[in-house]
């Protein structure tokens, strides 16, 4: 087939694009039943204080164990959850689980919740937070969300509005992966995020002593506490890691060295062991 097209250099990558939409279409086709089949559980990540290192809140990660697939990486299938917009009953689902899983931990602790622009953007987004609080008993202060830059590049003024809704609820709002998306600062004058969650490829750039990441994480640390926000730096690996974070004023530290992302069970038994403080390691 490929001579009947004239041969030459680009036909030999055509087998593999084609294995591609292949593989794309066979793992929508798993995507659009696997919420009814059960392969959906979340996973808990730790989000630790810098300086006391107790636990402050767990970030919930959504993993997918197809029995077609075997077990496919959020980066690979959230993609194609948002492309399908099957991302709107995932995370409606994700934010009941991770409310409900909440409520059995000490008060004091908070789960964030990552909501893709496709989610912000429906009208009735707020109304599933009441629902998942309702339906849980959560208290909204305890809630969250976590959205991107990107949020702002399709349609700011609905993103605004289904945010401020769910501030007005009593909920929070971090900024995911700060710096790495479209990065217009002028959203950060009016919209009252809690929390700037530093992306990792800065802090991995900091330990490598790269002087233009180290710059961007104390300008972003500077900038957080003047607007009130605090910061949280994300992917910290090393102790060495979070001695550097710490010094330059982060607030909350979330990565491997303090605690991989677990299932609920094992996040529940950290709080048995140490109700009030947490100390990994
Ligand atoms: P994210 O929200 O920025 O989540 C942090 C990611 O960094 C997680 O990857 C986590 O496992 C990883 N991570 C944490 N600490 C470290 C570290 O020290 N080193 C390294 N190398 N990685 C670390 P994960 O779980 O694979 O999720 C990837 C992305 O998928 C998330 O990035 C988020 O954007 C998206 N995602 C995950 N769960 C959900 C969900 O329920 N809903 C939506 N809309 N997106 C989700
Ligand atoms: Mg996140
Ligand atoms: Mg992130
Ligand atoms: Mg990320």
């Amino acid at each position: 087939r490929a001579k009947d097209k004239g041969g030459g250099e680009h036909c030999r990558f055509e087998p593999a694009l084609h294995a591609t939409a292949e593989e794309r279409r066979r793992l929508e086709a798993s995507l659009r039943t696997a919420i009814h089949g059960e392969e959906f559980v979340l996973h808990y990540q730790p989000v630790v204080d810098a300086r006391k290192e107790t636990i402050v809140s767990f970030e919930a990660l959504v993993r997918w164990n197809s029995p077609e697939h075997g077990f496919v990486s959020p980066g690979k299938f959230i993609p194609l959850a948002e492309d399908t917009r099957l991302i709107v009953p995932i995370g409606k689902w994700v934010l009941e689980q991770a409310c409900l899983e909440a409520r059995k931990w000490p008060e004091h602790v908070k789960v964030n919740v990552n909501v893709s622009p496709e989610q912000l953007l429906e009208p009735d987004f707020h109304q599933d937070v009441i629902k998942a609080m309702a339906a849980s008993g959560l208290r909204p202060e305890r809630l969250e969300v976590e959205v991107t830059e990107s949020i702002f590049v399709r349609d700011a003024a609905t993103a605004r509005n289904s945010l401020e809704k769910i501030m007005a609820l009593g909920c929070s709002v971090a900024l995911d992966d700060f710096g790495t998306g479209y990065s217009s600062l002028g959203y950060l004058r009016t919209l009252r995020f809690s929390t700037i969650k530093v992306d990792r490829t800065f802090v991995q750039g900091a330990a490598q002593n790269s002087n233009e990441s180290l710059a961007i994480i104390n300008a972003v640390v500077a900038m957080a506490k003047s607007l009130n926000m605090t910061t949280t730096a994300e992917g910290v690996e090393t102790a060495e890691e979070a001695e550097l974070i710490r010094e330059m004023g982060c607030d909350k530290i979330q990565g491997f060295y303090f605690g991989r992302p677990m299932i609920s069970d094992e996040a529940r038994r950290l709080f048995k062991r140490h109700p009030y403080e947490l100390k990994v390691g």
